[in-house]
C-alpha cells in the first residue's frame, strides 16, 4: 500500500513541479489516488452531499483519510465545513450540538455518528492569551494560565483548518464533489515516509494542547511510524503540562492510547517519553521503584495483561475498558494490600481498603466512571476468592457475572509468572465439565495433600449439664 502511495507522492509533487519552492494546497485528482466512494461509509457521503446542497463547501478530514491511504480500516468519519454549528444543526433534524471547548455537530444515523465540525482558524498566541479572537464568524478562544487552550471556536478558512490539526497527515482533505485528495501540509510525503510530523512549531503546538503529546505517541503505537525528531524532541519536557488536562478527557485517551491492539509498543512509547506517569503516576512509581514479590513481578503482569488485550482486538475480539484498567492498577493493589494487613487488619477488608485508596489516587489523574470502577473492584475481588472452590462456592463463583473477566484475569497472573498451584487449568476444566465431572473436580481439592479450604470442622457442641453451674460466656 504505501508503495503505491509513494508513486502518488511523486505524482502529486510532479504536478506542482515548478522552479518555485512546494506550493500547497496539492491537489490529487481522483484518477491518481485509490480512494472511491466505496471505501466511504454512505452517511458520511450524505452528510457531505447535503452541505454541499445547501451551498456550503464540504470535505472528510483527518484519520478516515489518513487510515485509508495506509491500507488500514478507518474507524470513525470526521466532516469539516464552513457552515457554523448552527447552520449544520438546522440542515440535520437527527443532529446535535456538542461540545463547549471544541462546538461541535454530531448527525446520528443508528449507531454510527458523523462527527461535523467547522473550519477552524489557529487560536490566540500566547500574547494575546486572554484576549478574545475577533474572526470570521465570530465566536471566542480563550486559554488557561498555562497557555492550554480552553476554547477554540474562532472559525477560519480552509488553510487556516489545516494549519490548526495536530500533524501533517491529520490534514488531508477529500472532496466529494470531484473525488480529489487536498494536501495542505505535506502529509503524503509523510505518510510514505513512515513519519509523524506535527504542523507547526512542536512547543507551541503542545502547549496549546498537550494531549498532542499523547496522539504522537499513539500513532507511533498504532501506525509504527517514526515520530520527526522535531515532533518528538520536546515532549519528555513538556509532559508534566498533562497535569492540567481535566481526568476525564485523559481517561478516553488513556482507552484509546492502550485499546488500539499495539498496548505493547504505546506502554513503552509512553514510559520512554515520560508521559505514563502522568497516566498511571501509582504504576509508574511502583514500577521504578523495583518493588516486586515472589508471587508477582508488577511489569511482567503488566506486559502479559497488554499482550492477552492486543491479541483479543488484533483477532477481532473485543475488550472491556475496566479490565485493562483493572490490570495497570493490581500491583498498586497488592502492594497497599499487603501494607493494610501488615498493620494488622484482615484480609478482605485490607484488600478493600487497598483498592478505594488505589482508585482515589487514580482519579486525581484518569478518571474512572463508577461502571467501570466496579467491576475493577469485583475482579480484585474474586481474584482472593477463586482459590476456594469447596462445596457450593465454585458453583456460586462460575453464575458470578464478572467470572469471565476474573478468570481471564488469573490466567494473565499465572502467565506471568505467579504460581498459583494449577489454579487457572483447574477453573478452565471446570467450565467446561458436566456436572458429575465437577462433583469430581471439588473433591479432586480435598484430596490435595496441603489444602487449607477444606470444610471447617465443626467443633462439637457443649452439652448443658443441667446440675452443674453455667459459665457465663462474655458478650460477642
Ligand atoms: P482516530 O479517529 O483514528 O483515533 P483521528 O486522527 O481521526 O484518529 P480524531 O480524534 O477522530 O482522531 O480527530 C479527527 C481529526 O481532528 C484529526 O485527524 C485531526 O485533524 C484533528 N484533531 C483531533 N485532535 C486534535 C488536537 N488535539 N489538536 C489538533 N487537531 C486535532
Ligand atoms: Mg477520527
Amino acid at each position: 500500500m504505501l508503495t503505491g502511495l509513494k508513486s502518488l507522492v511523486r505524482k502529486a509533487t510532479s504536478i506542482f513541479a515548478s522552479p518555485k519552492a512546494q506550493t500547497y494546497p496539492i491537489i490529487i485528482p481522483r484518477s491518481d489516488h485509490s480512494l472511491s466512494r466505496q471505501n466511504l461509509s454512505p452517511n458520511a457521503v450524505k452528510v457531505l452531499y447535503r452541505l454541499n446542497k445547501a451551498g456550503f463547501d464540504a470535505y472528510l478530514v483527518g484519520g478516515c483519510i489518513r487510515d485509508h491511504l495506509i491500507g488500514v480500516d478507518a474507524k470513525d468519519f470526521d466532516v469539516v465545513t464552513n457552515a457554523t454549528p448552527e447552520e449544520i444543526h438546522d440542515l440535520f433534524s437527527n443532529s446535535r450540538l456538542i461540545g463547549r471547548r471544541f462546538r461541535l455537530v454530531h448527525v446520528t444515523f443508528g449507531r454510527e455518528i458523523i462527527e461535523v465540525s467547522t473550519f477552524r482558524a489557529p487560536s490566540a498566541q500566547e500574547d494575546s492569551a486572554s484576549k478574545p479572537q475577533e474572526s470570521l464568524k465570530g465566536k471566542d478562544s480563550a486559554r488557561s494560565a498555562h497557555g492550554i487552550v480552553l476554547r477554540d471556536n474562532v472559525y477560519g478558512s480552509i488553510e487556516e483548518d489545516a494549519e490548526r490539526r495536530d500533524f501533517t497527515f491529520n490534514a488531508l482533505y477529500y472532496n466529494v464533489q470531484d473525488f480529489s485528495i487536498h494536501d495542505y501540509c505535506g502529509g503524503l510525503e509523510d505518510i510514505a515516509n513512515k513519519k509523524i510530523r506535527i504542523i507547526g512549531d512542536a512547543r507551541q503546538r503542545y502547549q496549546e494542547d498537550p494531549v498532542r503529546m499523547l496522539r504522537a505517541i499513539r500513532f507511533a503505537g498504532k501506525l509504527g511510524f517514526d515520530i520527526d525528531e522535531e515532533t518528538a524532541a520536546p515532549i519528555k519536557e513538556m509532559a508534566h503540562l498533562l497535569d492540567h488536562i481535566p481526568p476525564a478527557r485523559l481517561f478516553e485517551e488513556v482507552l484509546k492510547l492502550l485499546g488500539s491492539g499495539n498496548g505493547i509498543k504505546t506502554f513503552h512509547l509512553l514510559r520512554q517519553y515520560g508521559l505514563f506517569k502522568y497516566l498511571f503516576p501509582d504504576t509508574e512509581a511502583l514500577l521504578v521503584s523495583g518493588w516486586k514479590r515472589d508471587d508477582l513481578n508488577p511489569e511482567a503482569f503488566i506486559l502479559q495483561g497488554l499482550e492477552n488485550t492486543d491479541k483479543r482486538l488484533q483477532t477481532g475480539k473485543t475488550t472491556a475498558p475496566y479490565f485493562l484498567y483493572a490490570v495497570m492498577l493490581w500491583p498498586s493493589v497488592v502492594l497497599r494490600h499487603e501494607e493494610f494487613q501488615s498493620q494488622g487488619m484482615p484480609a478482605t477488608p485490607a484488600l478493600h481498603q487497598a483498592a478505594s485508596m488505589v482508585l482515589d489516587n487514580q482519579v486525581a489523574s484518569t478518571a474512572i466512571p463508577r461502571r467501570f470502577s466496579t467491576p475493577m473492584r469485583e475482579i480484585w475481588d474474586m481474584q482472593f476468592r477463586l482459590p476456594k472452590r469447596y462445596g457450593k462456592r465454585a458453583f456460586v463463583l462460575l453464575d458470578h457475572p464478572r467470572f469471565r473477566a476474573a478468570f481471564d484475569f488469573l490466567l494473565i497472573r499465572e502467565l506471568s509468572g505467579t504460581e498459583l498451584g494449577g489454579l487457572g487449568a483447574w477453573w478452565e476444566s471446570f467450565q467446561f465439565a458436566n456436572e458429575n465431572e465437577q462433583r469430581e473436580l471439588i473433591k479432586s481439592i480435598d484430596l490435595r495433600a496441603n489444602d487449607k479450604e477444606g470444610p471447617k470442622k465443626r467443633r462439637p457442641r457443649r452439652r448443658k449439664k443441667s446440675n452443674a453451674p453455667q459459665r457465663e460466656t462474655p458478650e460477642e
